[in-house]
């Protein structure tokens, strides 16, 4: 998979458009809840909510539509850029295809936010909401309605996400390196991924960084642990479909571009609904990053594989870094009740009681 000249890390002078600004996402300590935890290693955040679009996805969007282009399967001022996805991938087509000045069509489960939609519409693409129960290989489903658009829209392209290798792709030759850079250049006592945690929508993400890991490994004697996080109602760690609230991780089939098994993944952690919304104002809150619900999945099954027996040797060991991606930003999901319904705790509620004595409102 090498071949590809290594990409720039940081910043230079001034950037040619947005999508220079996909990736190169910072990786920040949690060292807040590492503590609370009683954890001897440390912990660190991929922040993906700070790429131009919003999210982990802006990399494979930018990397399919490059690569499209590339070998000539998109034609600017003719294709129509089709793509079902649970919202960041069609935020991120959406951002490559107005400023390449492609029209873009997405196909979104009704669960997924107002937010995602608002900001496709912003970017001038055409929403078609579809029925979240509805199986993936029904002629209802984000899936099933792209594909007949695919077939009765002229000049209409799916990129297919869940298929292109340019997915695993894109975190192999930017996520993966970046995190090692980030590793490098730190005053770490080691430069090495102890363990990856990661959630699987597509499966994209943990695969391409994973394969990045093996290969980075390769001959050193090193093995880093890849824990996968699955949603309680998601089949890819196992169990039976149903429904959850978390956005963007889980499915009722298994997409090509995840490869679920060792040596890439080592174990499959499941996570429910609340854990992962807790976490995820635990991450606001105490660490202040604006973080979105899967990044609290993330974190809530890193925690547990921490504590669990199998995690003892990591949790314990000061030199041991452990890398948890978190894929959005709470932007995209302000109007959920999960967000707005657990702000407010028990200190506002004495602070503002105390405001009212002082101006006789709050
Ligand atoms: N979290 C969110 C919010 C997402 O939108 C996605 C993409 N579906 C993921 C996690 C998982 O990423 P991947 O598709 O690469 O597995």
């Amino acid at each position: 998979m090498g071949g590809e000249p290594t990409q720039q890390h940081h910043w230079n002078g001034v950037l040619d458009s947005a999508l220079d600004a996909v990736g190169n996402t910072p990786l920040i300590r949690l060292s807040k809840i590492a503590k609370e935890e009683g954890l001897a290693c440390t912990l660190l955040g991929k922040c993906e909510f700070m790429s131009a679009g919003g999210s982990v996805k802006d990399r494979i969007a930018k990397r399919m539509v490059l690569d499209a282009e590339k070998r000539g399967v998109l034609i600017p001022g003719q294709s129509v850029v089709i793509e079902p996805t649970s919202g960041n991938t069609g935020i991120g087509l959406a951002l490559a295809c107005a400023i390449k000045g492609y029209q873009c069509i997405i196909t979104l489960p009704a669960k997924m936010s107002l937010e995602k939609e608002v900001m496709l519409k912003a970017l001038g693409a055409v929403i078609v909401r579809t029925p979240t129960e509805a199986a993936w290989d029904s002629p209802e489903s984000h899936i099933g309605v792209a594909r007949s658009l695919e077939k009765s829209i002229p000049h209409g392209i799916i990129l297919d996400q869940y298929a292109n290798p340019q997915n695993p792709l894109a975190h192999y030759h930017t996520t993966y390196p970046e995190i090692m850079h980030a590793l490098a250049t730190s005053d770490l006592p080691s430069k090495h991924i102890s363990l990856l945690v990661a959630g699987a929508g597509t499966g994209g993400t943990i695969t391409g960084i994973a394969r990045g890991i093996r290969d980075g490994e390769a001959g050193t004697g090193k093995r880093a642990t890849v824990v996968a996080v699955d949603p309680v109602g998601s089949i890819l760690g196992g169990g039976e479909p149903g429904n959850y609230e978390v956005e963007g991780i889980g499915y009722d089939f298994f997409p090509e571009v995840l490869d679920p098994r060792p040596p890439l993944i080592d174990e499959w952690v499941k996570t429910e609904d609340k854990e992962s919304f807790a976490a995820t104002k635990r991450l606001i809150r105490t660490e202040g990053l604006f973080v979105g619900g899967s990044c609290g999945s993330a974190l809530s099954g890193a925690l547990r594989y921490l504590h669990s027996p199998a995690g003892q040797h990591i949790a314990s060991d000061p030199t041991a870094n452990v890398v948890i991606i978190l894929p959005d930003g709470v932007r995209n999901y302000m109007s959920k009740p999960w967000f707005l319904d657990q702000m407010e705790d028990e200190a506002m509620v004495e602070l503002k009681q105390q405001i009212k004595g002082v101006i006789g409102r709050e």
